[in-house]
């Protein structure tokens, strides 16, 4: 279980796929495990229902990522995407007996496909509610979102950090944050939760940037603010494909030697399939 190697192999070095879309060859996806694995991470998370990724799929990745790949796979699970308690334990059912004992626990963010009314109304109201049934039905090791930037509808950082802490003492045993790219930011994140009495560990969320196309997709998703030594390669670099993605790669690279020596108990790199990203920041 992945709360168990905070305690032998910290910091602990991660990845995250996605299930590849509807009209997407599959295949793909366990192509890019079958490299991932060479890289030797501590686990591999899996997305569940974002940006219209199928969540049938996320079952099956993470049953290759644990069973095949012998590497313990995390799959998320929104609250957003359970219609009652009935699918929640069939769920759990299937992903423990499949050896599957690592689950990230989400409220998720309204799909393109449901109404107002439909999402107002969903079963789970916040991942605090569903941590807790989930730490009722089986001992999974249990992981939990938080942003160092402060959640999009929270009026600020103490009342955000104040639902955080609901939710860990409901069980959650570890946090991933939201990507960022300001290491300050993730520092006085981390003193405000340390500070309120979470002790679990927190692992700081990293993405290269690989195109200039994305920048905007970035912040729009995650609103996170880009520091002026990022914006100016990014702008340096605009029209630039390959040299956009080496200085954004060198970004990362820093950015992880600086959290490293400040002692983070792990780094989440968003891979998001991509090999050559998680091998040039990993190997
Ligand atoms: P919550 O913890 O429920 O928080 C949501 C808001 O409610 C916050 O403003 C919080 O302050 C407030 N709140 C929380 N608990 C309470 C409470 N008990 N009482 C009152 N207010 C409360 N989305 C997907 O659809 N699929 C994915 O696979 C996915 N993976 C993600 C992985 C990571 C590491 C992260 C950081 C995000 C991921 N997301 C994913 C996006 C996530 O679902 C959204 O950011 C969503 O808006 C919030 O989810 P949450 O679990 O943080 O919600």
């Amino acid at each position: 279980m992945i709360k168990d190697l905070f305690h032998k192999n910290r910091p602990t070095y991660s990845l995250e796929v996605f299930p590849p879309k509807k009209d997407t060859d599959v295949s793909v996806i366990y192509d890019a495990l079958d490299e991932f694995k060479a890289l030797h991470p501590s686990f591999i998370s899996v997305t569940y229902g974002a940006g219209g990724n199928t969540a049938e799929n996320t079952f099956a990745i993470a049953s290759y990522i644990q069973n095949q790949c012998g590497i313990e796979a995390l799959t998320h699970l929104t609250c957003a995407a359970i219609p009652d308690k009935l699918f929640l334990t069939n769920f759990l059912t299937n992903l423990y007996r499949n050896g599957i004992h690592n689950l990230l626990a989400l409220r998720g963010d309204q799909p393109l496909w449901m109404s107002d009314e439909q999402f107002a109304a969903r079963y789970y109201e916040h991942a605090s509610d569903l941590v807790k049934d989930v730490r009722e039905a089986y001992p999974f090791s249990v992981a939990g979102a938080c942003y160092p930037e402060i959640h999009q509808e929270a009026a600020g950082l103490d009342e955000d950090i104040a639902n955080l802490k609901i939710k860990v003492e409901e069980g959650v045993d570890f946090l991933i944050t939201q990507l960022f790219y300001d290491n300050e930011t993730f520092y006085h994140f981390l003193d405000k939760v340390r500070g309120v009495g979470i002790e679990v560990p927190v692992l700081p969320g990293l993405m290269p940037i690989t195109s200039f196309g994305q920048v905007k997709n970035i912040v729009g998703l995650s609103g996170t603010k880009i520091p002026k030594e990022l914006a100016e390669a990014i702008e340096k670099y605009k029209d630039n494909p390959a040299d956009l993605k080496k200085a954004s790669l060198a970004y990362t690279k820093k950015q992880m030697e600086d959290l490293l020596s400040h002692g983070v108990d792990g780094i989440h790199l968003y891979s998001m399939n991509k090999v050559e990203i998680a091998k040039a920041v990993y190997e």
